[in-house]
């Protein structure tokens, strides 16, 4: 099956070259002073500090070029950003990948990542057959599927068996303490986003079959399940968690296998985002939501997947109910986050990034590029909810609102009074 499943988007449209650090670099080698000082304002006259010329922007001195061509909107930031906003952009590219046959998996927590204390975020891939070990964990577990195909197998809470198959874009959410699998499947395995409502949760920390039958004693192992001690000779010394195995056989048969007298289970663990229409569509781009009024069994993270057009813009908006994190799918983009007390910051961030916007902090996300900006909104949370600027001043008695604002009332008529989401160029 095909990766390039809509809403993700296709592969094909990454963004363009950017702006050469090394270039800069170059520069800074020969001596040439003033060609750094223009290097430094290449963000445009737009984004200059007020009052602040290039000359008072220059960096003489060593530099993390290519850290810094990535991050041009801390180096060179808008003239409202001002105050103490700490970071609130992460990556996986920085993030140490465990790697075994079968696939790797590596993770941003709240450990590298001090905002993010609501929700942590593993990104994991598995080879045809590769296999993610039979587990679960206390924190509850949303995923978004991002390349491939895979095979999930579950036990529900009333001990029937789930046995389905995902694909690029869709999701599946497995509650806290319920036992589960992962399994690529043919031709190139999978790829997938897990985000789960800890910002504690390590991945290296979840309970594993083979990690408790190593650590139980084999005549408890043989009294529990009725069978001679020496039957269980061969089960591992050590947990397995990634391996590789054969492919599964047909999913009709793996059912059948597992529904014994109780029959499968009821409860539905995946979600076809990959066929969802919009919940929202513009000229500006779209929005996706899935919270449990669509994905029931989903109670403790809500989600929407959100596309904006270049040129486009996610209007300023906040969320009354619980922190956002957010991975970035495809594209680049900048978010600028409003932290109160005339604290606002604005951080750049490309596919494989993280960022986060703690609860009711006002932010908007900016498509930076020439593609299609798609990152994904996830919030431990069963209802999403948000609140827009928008709407803050269509919605309040118009006389109010020009007495603050200073516009007039044909500048106010203007403004949409019906929450977009994302705004056109
Ligand atoms: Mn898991
Ligand atoms: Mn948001």
């Amino acid at each position: 099956m095909s990766d390039e499943i809509t809403p993700l988007g296709s592969k094909a449209g990454e963004p363009g070259s950017r702006p050469d650090a090394g270039t800069r670099r170059e520069f800074l080698i020969a001596g040439a002073a003033m060609a750094t000082v223009a290097a430094a304002g290449a963000a445009g006259a737009a984004d200059e500090p007020k009052g602040h010329t290039a000359r008072d922007a220059s960096n003489p001195g060593p530099d993390n070029s290519g850290l810094t061509a990535l991050s041009q909107h801390s180096f060179s930031p808008p003239r409202t950003d001002h105050g103490d906003v700490p970071s609130f952009w992460a990556s996986f590219a920085t993030a140490h990948r465990r790697i075994q046959p079968g696939g790797w998996t590596r993770q941003v927590n709240v450990r590298d990542f001090p905002m993010s204390k609501e929700i942590a975020g593993v990104n994991m891939r598995l080879t045809a057959g590769g296999v993610r070990e039979l587990h679960w964990h206390v924190a509850s577990e949303w995923a978004l599927m991002l390349s491939g195909t895979a095979r999930l197998t579950a036990l529900d809470e009333e001990g029937r068996g789930y046995v389905n198959e995902v694909a690029a874009g869709d999701l599946w959410y497995f509650p806290g303490g319920i036992p589960h699998s992962i399994q690529g499947l043919g031709p190139d395995g999978c790829e997938f986003l897990l985000v789960f409502d800890d910002g504690d949760f390590s991945e290296f920390n979840t309970t594993q079959l083979t990690d408790w039958t190593s650590h139980t004693p084999k005549d408890v192992l043989a009294k529990n399940w009725g069978v001679p001690e020496a039957a269980l000779a061969g089960m591992p010394k050590e947990e397995l968690y990634i391996f590789q195995a054969e492919e599964p056989g047909p999913l009709a048969a793996a059912r059948a296998a597992v529904a014994g007298s109780r029959g499968p289970s009821q409860v539905a663990f995946d979600f076809k985002l990959s066929t969802m229409p919009p919940t929202k569509a513009t000229a500006g781009g779209e929005v996706r939501v899935i919270d449990t009024e669509n994905f029931p069994v989903a109670d403790s993270v809500a989600a929407a997947l959100v596309t904006v057009r270049p040129g486009g813009m996610r209007e300023l908006h906040w969320h009354p109910n619980s922190d956002e994190w957010q991975y970035y799918v495809r594209g680049q983009g900048r978010m600028t986050l409003f932290m109160n007390g005339g604290n606002a910051r604005t951080m750049d961030f490309r596919a494989g990034d993280v960022g986060y916007a703690p609860q009711s902090m006002g932010h908007y996300v900016e498509n930076t590029g020439d593609t299609d900006l798609v990152f994904v909104e996830t919030f431990k949370t069963d209802r999403y909810r948000e609140l827009t600027l928008s709407d803050w001043v269509t919605h309040t008695p118009p006389e109010l609102m020009l007495r603050h604002l200073g516009i007039s009332r044909e500048t106010l008529a203007k403004i949409p009074a019906d929450k977009p989401d994302v705004v056109p160029r």
